[in-house]
């Protein structure tokens, strides 16, 4: 999902500078140099793993350790939930 969408931004980018450059309007090379860079990277680039926590547990909103699922209070930082 995340990969076609780089892709696609990347090709709207793309097309915006190339309409700049044909309208006359400066700085146009840096949409078209940047749509180009996004849409050869959507196109070849992975997409990232998802962490998930293990079955009970859960991330800690501060220092994202895993933490029990129902716990109030991190263990880790101390930091309410
Ligand atoms: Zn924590």
């Amino acid at each position: 999902m995340s990969r076609y969408s780089l892709f696609f931004s990347g090709l709207i980018t793309l097309i915006f500078g190339v309409f700049m450059a044909f309208a006359g309007l400066p700085f146009s090379y840096i949409f078209i140099f940047s749509g180009i860079i996004m849409t050869v990277l959507g196109a070849f680039l992975k997409p990232p793993v998802s962490v998930e926590p293990e079955p009970g547990k859960k991330f800690c909103w501060h220092c994202y350790q895993q933490i029990p699922a129902d716990a109030g209070i991190c263990p880790h930082c101390k930091l309410k939930q």
